[in-house]
This record gives C-alpha cells, structure tokens and sequence, in this order.
C-alpha cells in the first residue's frame, strides 16, 4: 500500500472527502507536495500559522528546549521555565485583571478549565453561549456548539446550556442571579467572520457585572492579531473575565490557555485540591514555541499592517459570482451562491495553488485567513488565484 492508502486505511477519518494533499514540507505563507508543487497557505492551517510556518525563530526554540527538557511531570508542580516566560510575556501584554495563565493542550481544554473556573468561582452553573460558535469538540465543549445538527448524535451533553443569537437583546436580558458565565467569540469565527455592535458587547460586560457571571472571550481564532489587534477585544474597548487562547498560541505546537485574575485562579487550587490537572497541559517544548513565535510577531510588527491588508482583499476580492464579503482584518469569508458552488471554487483553489476552505456554519463562504507576514503581492497573488478560480465556475 502506498501512504495515500495507508491514509485511508489506518488514519481515522473526520469527513469523507478530506483535501488529502501529501505535503512534505512548510515554510513561511508555503506548503509543499510530495510533487514538489508550492501551495499558499490561505487559511494558515485554520488560524495557527499567524507567523507563517517553521520560523527560524520556533525552529530554533524548539530544538533548545527539546535537547534541554521535555515533559517531566504533571502540570503545575516543577518551576520550568519555558512556561513562566511565556506567562510573563502573554501577561504583559494583557490587562491587568488577565494576569494568570493556565496552559491546556488544545483550545478545546481551555474552554473545559474555563468552564469549571466559572462553576467553581460563582458556584452556579449556567451558560450562556451563542448560535453559530464554534468552542470544541470534547464533551463540555460540543454543549457550547451553536448548532444542533453537531450535538444531537452526542447527547446528553451538558445540562443548564443556553443558546442565543449572536447580537440579540435577547442574550443580554437571559444573564440573570443564575448565570455562571457568558462565552463568546468577540468576532465569530464560524460563523463566517461576523462582528458585534460595541455597544452589544458593553451591555453584556454590564449585566454580567450586574449579576456576578463571568464574561469570557474565546479568542482561539481571533487572537494573535488576525483582528488587525493583538487582541480582538481591544477593538471593543471591554476586558473579559476569562480569555482563552489556542491555535496561534503554539506556534505550531499543542498549546492552549485560559487566562484570568490570580484571585479566580486560585479557587481552582482548594476545595477540591487539583482543581484542573493536565499531564501535557503547557508542555515546555509547546511554550518555548509559543513564546518565540509571539515575540517574532511582535517584533514585526505585521499586526501594524493588517488594516491595511484588509483593504488589500477588499480592493482586489470582486466577481460577479461573490454576493458579499465580511473581513475582520486579514480574515475574510467571501459569499457565494451555495455550498456546491464554494467546494468546486475551493478545489480550484486548490489546484491553482492556494489553500483555502469554507466555514462550519457559513459553508457558502470562502474562507481567506493567510499569515500576517503575507506580503501584498502575495495577497494579490492570493486574490488573483480566487478570481480566477470562480471564473472557473460555469
Ligand atoms: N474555539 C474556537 C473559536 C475554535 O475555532 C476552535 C477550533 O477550531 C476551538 C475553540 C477548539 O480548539 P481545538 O481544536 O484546539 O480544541
């Protein structure tokens, strides 16, 4: 059998039609086949390759801290270094109330801690969350998911779960004595790339001021500047309680956050003792590249450029065959006619050399997410290769 087939038969399957490109190799906005064809990554590898792929940097970062230390025990028992940096830098550049950090594995895990972090402070237990999100696949997380048609075959999820409409007054009027936490995307991902009014944002930080419950942003896409600031929040001018991190958070490793106030942290050290516990959870090989790869992104200075860039796409992203087009900084899902329409675009895409895909509840929208070191000729490049592809499309 050759890899293709060993693919197949052996690697358990998530869709029936996976892209299944063998690629052998990744550098900067590049993916490269077993054929030797250069791909763009326009989606960077959905929202994880911000920096671009195998910086110098992260490369190095990971090598030190492989040949230094690896795992050595549970989460949160040794001083180990990589982990503190990387608190440090994450929580310098955050505001003050967000001053301690939990490492998870995955994004997925930090929405778990999160959700126990709020059980745990408030001592109640319900949610609020939001139709069209997207918080993770485990069990906790999948009772968040903003669509039955992807909890249904999985039930009984969490109790005391309830959805709202992103934007509605009705979210805010539900926050009530009861409510343990709000989450949210503070631009929905999944949804294909859709923004909240400010003031709705501010009217949920107030009633959950009002009533005790904790406000938590799931930055897992947003964050690490695809907004055009490092974090989407800024844009809203509200601090949460909680924000979780994942993806981009790596620098291509696992790597996962929940960041609050030391205050609220701490509950989860007493009562019961172990309150959250990992093995892996901020695995110092997974922070040491985290840690190089935020600050290559700081130092950059590209999330300076991703208003601009925005305007790229916006400029050059026109076809009688596009119905509209949101963006959110460098990040733009691109309207089209129905969901046939954008999987034989995106496969065009695909072999004219640019990675792209649709969105979980927005599978009518091309998804454009490429790494903000993404020069513009390269985002022209990027736009030529869609436009050229719907022409493609009878
Ligand atoms: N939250 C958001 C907004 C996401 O987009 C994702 C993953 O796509 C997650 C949470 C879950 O992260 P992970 O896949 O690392 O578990």
């Amino acid at each position: 059998m050759n890899l293709r087939q060993l693919f197949f038969q052996h690697i358990a399957q998530t869709s029936q039609a996976p892209i299944g490109l063998e690629m052998v190799k990744a550098d900067g906005i590049y993916i490269y086949d077993v054929n030797g064809k250069k791909y763009i990554d326009g989606i960077s590898g959905f929202s994880v390759a911000n920096i671009g792929h195998s910086h110098p940097k992260v490369v190095e970062a990971v090598q030190q801290q492989a040949s230094q230390y690896m795992h050595l025990i549970v989460y949160g028992e040794f001083i180990e270094q990589p982990q503190v940096a990387y608190a440090k830098l994450l929580t310098d550049n955050l505001p003050q109330s967000l001053n301690s950090v939990y490492f998870t594995n995955s994004g997925a895990e930090a929405v778990e801690g999160a959700m126990k972090l709020a059980k745990r402070v408030t001592n109640k237990s319900k949610i609020i969350c939001f139709n069209k999100s997207y918080h993770g696949s485990t069990q906790g997380a999948l009772s968040l998911m903003g669509d039955e048609y992807w909890r249904q075959n999985f039930r009984p999820l969490l109790p005391n779960i309830f959805h709202y409409d992103y934007g509605s007054q009705e979210a805010v009027d539900a926050i009530d004595k009861d409510t343990a936490c709000v989450i949210l995307e503070p631009v929905q991902a999944e949804a294909g790339v859709v923004k909240p009014s400010i003031e709705w944002l501010q009217q949920i930080r107030e009633k959950c001021n009002k009533h005790c419950a904790l406000m938590m942003f799931d930055e897992i896409q947003t964050g690490f500047g695809r907004t055009g600031s490092l974090w989407a929040f800024e844009q809203f001018n509200v601090v949460p309680d909680v924000l979780l991190l994942g993806k981009a958070l790596g620098g291509g490793m696992p790597l996962g956050a929940f960041i609050a106030d030391k205050k609220l942290m701490d509950t989860l050290s007493y009562n019961p003792v172990l309150g959250h516990i990992t093995t892996f959870g901020g695995h110092p090989v997974s922070c040491a590249a985290g840690k190089a790869a935020m600050e290559v992104l700081l130092e950059n200075k590209w999330i300076d450029e991703v208003k601009s860039k925005e305007q790229i796409l916006l400029k050059y992203l026109h076809h009688p065959k596009i119905k509209s087009i949101h963006t959110a900084g460098l990040w733009a899902a691109i309207e089209l006619e129905s969901f046939e329409v954008t999987q034989a675009v995106a496969e065009k895409c695909v072999a004219n050399g640019l990675i792209t895909d649709w969105f979980l509840f927005a599978s009518n929208s091309i998804r454009i997410a490429p790494p903000l070191c993404t020069t513009n000729e390269e985002l022209k490049t990027i736009c030529d290769i869609v436009i050229k592809s719907l022409d493609c499309i009878t």
